[in-house]
């Protein structure tokens, strides 16, 4: 790959400069790492973990050993990881049906959640009839996030004690922005509002989304009182190695009940045929917090060298992050497919094809998605979408390994420079 000399001093620069937020990087890497090891010791994973059942799945080793870690890791009392969640969608539509009931409140405290949940919640009339929540009585209320930055523990305590509040059994927390203009939320931010949450009610669920969150720090939601925490394996803690999938863990109560989502009442997580996937999901999860590691430095190197281009980016360079989303604020559609064609270009695997935005189920907008992966649309690998409305934000994310990450960002900064050259108003 050839830069030019201008792109090429500031990576250095930017290798230079961000030798610190990498050592701390490495840390948390060293410490969940720590974890995962501990886990696999004392769950005795062995070669017989990765057999393959068949049929109906009875007495298969490797899934109730995984349930086990996936538990730990995420501190946990109960988790099931399995390849046949199709993706994070799915997961979350298992925790939600699991748990809420006809006439039941679903209280979403971080403001509108991710596309793809409104037809599961039915919100706006998107799902109907085809068996969203709402179809089955469930109603919906959304509290906003001060400023788009901290969850409003006023307007959630309000809520939850007014006659209406009563009929809340399930808080919802987006720890991600996912693809909104909004802040992720620290794992102790998570903490203080469950607490708050639990002081006003102690009888609700608290659920978060923890897609694109896990292993960035050394903590998860359940180990600071959340009673479920959900999420995809193609991403984060599928570690770019298993091939599809998806986990829930939490509270026993609440595991339990989704787990009648998942299969049946009655048969919970007693069946389920692995066909050959736990090998990969060990893997997965035993290099997931080197893989984030690397996707996390990715990121910060995107954040420094796109802001010394001009570039609005969210988080900021040397910022802590909870999560391994990079916004890069491009103000024109331009610039958006040209980033996008660019992280297309320093991908593995389909470097030679060009990406278009195009209108995708679950999503309200035509969105633009880079994504050359090994796994079909993982995106712990180098992606980058973003839905075609101002202010233009890419949403960037993954690359599983730094070096390969690093190109795939100069690559995007080499198109973005020559459709649009620098931004010079900041
Ligand atoms: C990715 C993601 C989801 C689920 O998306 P899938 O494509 O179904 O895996 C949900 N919430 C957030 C915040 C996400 O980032």
């Amino acid at each position: 790959m050839i830069f030019s000399e201008e792109l090429l001093k500031l990576a250095a620069a930017a290798d230079r400069d961000l030798r610190p937020t990498f050592e701390k990087i490495e840390a948390t890497v060293r410490e969940n790492t720590a974890r995962v090891m501990e886990s696999f010791a004392a769950h005795r994973v062995d070669a017989a973990c990765f057999a393959p059942s068949t049929g109906y799945g009875y007495d298969d080793r490797g899934r109730e050993v995984l349930d086990g870690v996936f538990a730990d890791l995420m501190g946990a009392e109960a988790a099931f990881a399995r390849h046949n969640i199709v993706n994070g969608t799915h997961a979350l539509t298992i925790g939600l049906f699991g748990l809420l009931r006809p006439g039941d409140i679903l209280l979403s405290v971080t403001g509108k959640p991710y596309d793809t949940l409104e037809e599961t919640i039915g919100i706006g009339g998107n799902g109907a009839g085809k068996g969203s929540l709402a179809d089955f009585g469930v109603l919906y209320r959304q509290i906003e996030m001060k400023d788009g930055k901290t969850p409003d523990g006023a307007a959630i305590a309000a809520f939850l004690s007014s006659p209406e509040g009563e009929r809340v059994r399930v808080c919802f927390l987006q720890r991600s922005k996912g693809y909104l203009a909004r802040r992720t939320l620290s794992v102790r931010e998570i903490g203080e509002t469950v607490s708050l949450i639990k002081s006003v009610r102690p009888d609700v669920f608290v659920v978060v989304d923890n897609c694109y969150g896990e292993f960035c720090e050394t903590a998860e939601p359940p180990a600071v009182g959340a009673d479920l925490a959900i999420g995809s394996l193609i991403k984060n803690p599928g570690g770019g190695i298993a091939e599809s999938g998806g986990y829930l863990a939490g509270t026993k109560r609440a595991v339990e009940l989704a787990s009648y989502r998942l299969t049946t009442p009655g048969l919970g997580l007693e069946v389920g045929a692995t066909l050959g996937q736990n090998k990969e999901m060990f893997r997965g999860v035993f290099y997931a917090p080197h893989t984030v590691g690397e996707a996390l430095k990715t990121a910060h190197f995107a954040a420094y060298v796109f802001a010394s281009l001009g570039y609005a980016v969210e988080p900021a360079a040397f910022e802590t992050r909870s999560d391994i989303i990079q916004t890069v604020t491009m103000g024109s559609p331009e610039g958006l497919c040209a980033f996008c064609r660019g992280i297309q270009k320093g991908s593995p695997v389909d470097a030679y094809v060009t990406p278009e935005p195009w209108d995708m189920p679950g999503y309200r907008d035509p969105v633009i998605m880079a994504a050359g992966t090994f796994v079909q649309g993982a995106s712990i690998e180098l992606s980058a979408d973003g839905p075609l409305r101002a202010p233009y934000t890419a949403f960037f994310q993954g690359g599983i390994t730094f070096e390969s990450g690093r190109i795939g960002i100069l690559c995007a900064a080499e198109e973005v420079l020559k459709s649009c050259g620098k931004k010079t108003a900041k």
